[in-house]
């Protein structure tokens, strides 16, 4: 995309690391120019958020996404952070008021959202794979609406602090088979681009499930997906939860209502020829 620039645009980016995947660039940029905003949003890739985030204070910066693996370290080094996302532990949007950071979570309403479908309450027994800064705002969403929730992940102590602060149960990523879950969803970044062939769990884990949903959004089917489908499962891809989080995050910036429609047309034109 070819994008104007004056001394007037303002400044917005995200920052991560790896980034290769993202497309936000592409969704939000295309959404300023739909709502014909002099913005322009840049990929800051990045292993030292600390100082990223002191050059956004410093610089008119007027707003950065915050993603893997970034979401829940950089909480403690805002000026601000709404309830919400202090309560989840985990921001993914952050706004430049005048050279203080102010941090917002997105992905907990976009997650209750994209599983409003499938989501029985008090009803659905829910399995969440990953204890990361998603995970924390995906297991936040579900939590108290589902029957039962369950954190499996990788390291122990990770899984155990999310689960505590949640009230639920947690395992670890040996014992996944044994949980029974009507729903499960991976919010670990196995599967994700360039590594498309992984799946977090074994297929036994998914005995139960009959609903699977991969937060992933590159590629559109994962490996994880393609599996739950094969099982006869209903599936929700990781772009549902996407499109809404950067919807939010655009009204979040701008104040305007995010061009939706316009959002997922880009989308699903830069997924068009990449996996
Ligand atoms: P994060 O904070 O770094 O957390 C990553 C989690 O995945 C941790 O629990 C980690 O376990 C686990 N993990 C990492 N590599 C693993 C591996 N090889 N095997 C098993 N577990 C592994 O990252 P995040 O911000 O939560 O993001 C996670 C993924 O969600 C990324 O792919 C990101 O793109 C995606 N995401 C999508 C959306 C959306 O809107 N669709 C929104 C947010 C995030 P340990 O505790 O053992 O390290």
């Amino acid at each position: 995309m070819n994008i104007e620039m004056n001394e007037n645009t303002t400044l917005y980016g995200i920052i991560g690391h790896p980034l290769g995947h993202t497309l936000s660039p592409a969704v939000h940029n295309s959404a300023f120019r739909a709502c014909g905003i002099d913005a322009v949003y840049l990929p800051f890739e990045t292993l030292d958020p600390f100082t990223c985030l002191k050059a956004a204070k410093a610089l008119p910066i007027k707003g950065l996404s915050v993603t893997i693996p970034y979401k829940s370290l950089i909480v403690k080094h805002l000026d601000f952070v709404e309830l919400t996302a202090a309560r989840i532990g985990a921001v993914n949007t952050v706004i430049n008021r005048g050279g203080k950071l102010h941090g917002y979570n997105t992905d907990a309403s976009a997650a209750r959202e994209a599983l409003e479908d499938v989501l029985k309450p008090q009803e659905t027994t829910c399995l969440v794979l990953g204890a990361g800064g998603a995970a924390r705002a995906v297991g936040f969403a579900l939590k108290g609406v589902c029957r039962s929730l369950t954190i499996a992940n990788r390291t122990a102590r990770h899984a155990e602090e999310l689960a505590r602060s949640l009230g639920c149960g947690w395992v670890g990523l040996s014992d996944v088979c044994d949980v029974k879950a009507d729903l499960v969803i991976n919010t670990t970044p196995v599967g994700m681009h360039p590594q498309t062939g992984s799946i977090p769990v074994p297929e036994r884990a998914l005995e139960h499930a009959s609903a699977v949903m991969d937060i992933i959004y590159r590629p559109k089917r994962t490996a994880l997906l393609e599996l739950a489908e094969r099982k006869g499962c209903r599936t929700i891809r990781g772009e549902e939860m996407f499109l809404r989080q950067a919807a939010a995050q655009f009204r979040l910036w701008t104040g305007f209502e995010a061009p939706f429609e316009r959002m997922k047309d880009t989308f699903e034109g830069a997924m068009k020829g990449i996996k």
